[in-house]
């Protein structure tokens, strides 16, 4: 059934798969504590995992902090070059493990291909990256003084992932954390675990042919209780955390009573602003994208649409001609645009959601009920909605993790628009679709978006690696990917030197002894 078995064979997957894993060494697949995963496209058992123990848990620490010490003096090209070693065998493996992805967590072939494309572009981006690890150099205000900074490894980086990107956000951080000389565990989400699986399948093999220490790179299979602890553990310098922002509040409180650092990735609820000078052949297409890719399950999924009355008829008409055509199906079948959700809670909440909005005022326009019959047995495939809804709604100001569209009218200038856009506790993205400059420079003023992310005449979602990736507000201000995100994987320290024959102390201060 669509090559998956030969799939799970090259990715190395058994039947039963342990509970953590030091890079070299396997561990505590026996200790009864386990979990089938099965796969929400057809339902189907894909294999068993066990779950981490506390004793698990310690032994990875010990293993990660022992691997610190020796690859925090490897130099960074040197590092790089594991890295480029890394993203090659992506490469080789491409095909299967975007299938996996695909297969495991319900997002399209191509999206789940897109996925690991995404994971060999961060390795490239860090190769090059291992050799501009650099800091300023000032001037001292004393004669015969040389002040400088330097970036230093961090330690042990705790990554907790989000079901959604199974396998990308982790390698944002860790091919970032791996040329910054940090050693890092990571903890996926308990519905995903097969994929983070298959990856660190893909980097024992790397150091093992680098004959470089077991402990670099390290997994734990396990639910929120792994992530707490390494939240509390403050032998973890930064615990870097993609999800809800229900989870991202204790984490952060977590991190933040031990005073460690903490890179948060939270939900969104982004936006799109149709002005009167859109141009609608390129807004609608990047519209239905960012509404229904994914099923409605990105980070950056177009939620609100913001529309000037002048032209609300025409892009609802034009949304109602296109949504009735959605192909929902299997992930793997060729052709599909919208594949399932990730399970039955998931289809709840999206029904509640539509129930709650419709009690608020909202109207259902199309959209909203769950398939059944063949291919649909799961009862995780939904057809996406479009609601007509106000923006201070409390069902619109939540992120709802589903296929909903909420399309929002406001009429006079783009400032009003902006103001709606930027109504919610979420800030992760946003975009704007007009061909009129000053709207465009206004969306992007100080008095603009006050997302993470925004764009001009494109969507919401896609975002390229080479930029900085994060949101403010409720989506918790944390920066990964490109830019100088690579600052928080690393301790900064400033450095003076003296290479004169007196002391001056600095302001000028006399202090003679
Ligand atoms: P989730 O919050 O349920 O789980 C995310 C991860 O956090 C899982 O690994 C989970 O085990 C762990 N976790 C949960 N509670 C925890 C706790 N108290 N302490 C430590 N760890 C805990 O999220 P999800 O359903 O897997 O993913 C969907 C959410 O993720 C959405 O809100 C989405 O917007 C968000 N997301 C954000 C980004 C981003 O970059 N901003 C990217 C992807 C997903």
């Amino acid at each position: 059934h669509h090559g998956i078995r030969q799939v799970l064979r090259e990715l190395g997957i058994t039947a039963h798969n342990a509970a953590w894993s030091t890079g070299l060494t396997w561990g505590g697949a026996d200790n009864g504590n386990t979990r089938t995963v099965t796969s929400t496209a057809d339902g189907r058992t894909i294999g068993t995992v066990a779950l981490a123990t506390a004793d698990d848990y310690e032994q990875v620490v010990l293993k990660a902090q022992e691997a610190f010490k020796t690859w925090r003096l490897v130099p960074a090209p040197k590092r790089g070059e594991i890295v480029r070693q890394i993203g090659n065998k992506l490469r080789e493996f491409k095909e299967p493990l975007g299938k996996l992805v695909s297969y495991e967590m319900g997002k399209i072939l191509q999206e789940g291909l897109g996925e690991v494309q995404e994971m060999i572009d961060i390795c490239d981006f860090a190769v090059g990256l291992s050799r501009q690890l650099h800091g300023y150099t000032m001037h001292s205000e004393r004669p015969g003084h040389r002040m400088y900074e330097q970036y230093h490894p961090l330690g042990v980086v705790g990554i907790i992932s989000a079901f959604n990107f199974p396998v990308a956000v982790w390698s944002w951080n860790a091919m970032l954390a791996a040329v910054c000389g940090d050693t890092c565990i990571w903890k996926p989400s308990e519905k995903t675990p097969l994929t983070a699986v298959a990856v660190q399948h893909i980097l024992r093999d790397v150091l093992r042919e680098n004959e470089l220490p077991e402990g670099i790179f390290n997994l734990l299979i396990g639910d929120a209780e792994i992530g707490t602890k390494m939240a509390a553990d403050g032998r973890v310098p930064l615990v870097s955390a993609t999800g809800s922002t229900r989870m991202g509040k204790k984490v952060g409180e977590v991190v933040g009573a031990r005073l460690g650092r903490a890179l948060l990735e939270l939900g969104g609820n982004n936006a799109i602003i149709l002005t009167e000078n859109a141009d609608l052949g390129i807004a609608i297409p990047g519209i239905v994208f960012g509404a229904v890719g994914t099923a409605g399950q990105r980070c950056t999924t177009t939620r609100r649409l913001i529309i000037h009355d002048s032209i609300y008829e025409d892009v609802k008409a034009r949304l109602l001609k296109i949504y009735p055509n959605l192909p929902i199906g299997h992930p793997l079948q060729e052709g599909t645009l919208v594949g399932p959700l990730i399970d039955k809670d998931a289809v709840e909440n999206f029904q509640k959601a539509l129930e709650a909005v419709q009690a608020e005022g909202g109207k259902l326009l199309i959209g909203g009920e769950v398939l059944s019959g063949a291919g649909y047995e799961t009862g995780t495939y939904v057809k996406p909605a479009l609601v007509e809804a106000r923006n201070e709604y409390h069902t619109v100001q939540e992120e709802t993790f589903a296929p909903i569209l909420y399309l929002i009218k406001y009429s006079g200038g783009v400032e009003n628009a902006i103001d709606a856009q930027n109504g919610v506790r979420q800030g992760l993205s946003s975009s704007i679709f007009t061909v009129n400059m000053r709207e465009a420079e206004a969306f992007l003023s100080h008095a603009g978006s006050d997302c993470g992310i925004a764009n001009v005449n494109i969507g919401t979602s896609g975002a390229e690696i080479g930029g900085a990736f994060g949101g403010e507000k409720e989506t918790g201000g944390g920066r990964e990917s490109g830019s100088d995100a690579w600052r928080v994987y690393m301790r900064r320290q400033t450095n003076t030197i003296n290479y004169s024959t007196q002391l001056p102390l600095a302001q000028g201060i006399k202090f003679d002894v």
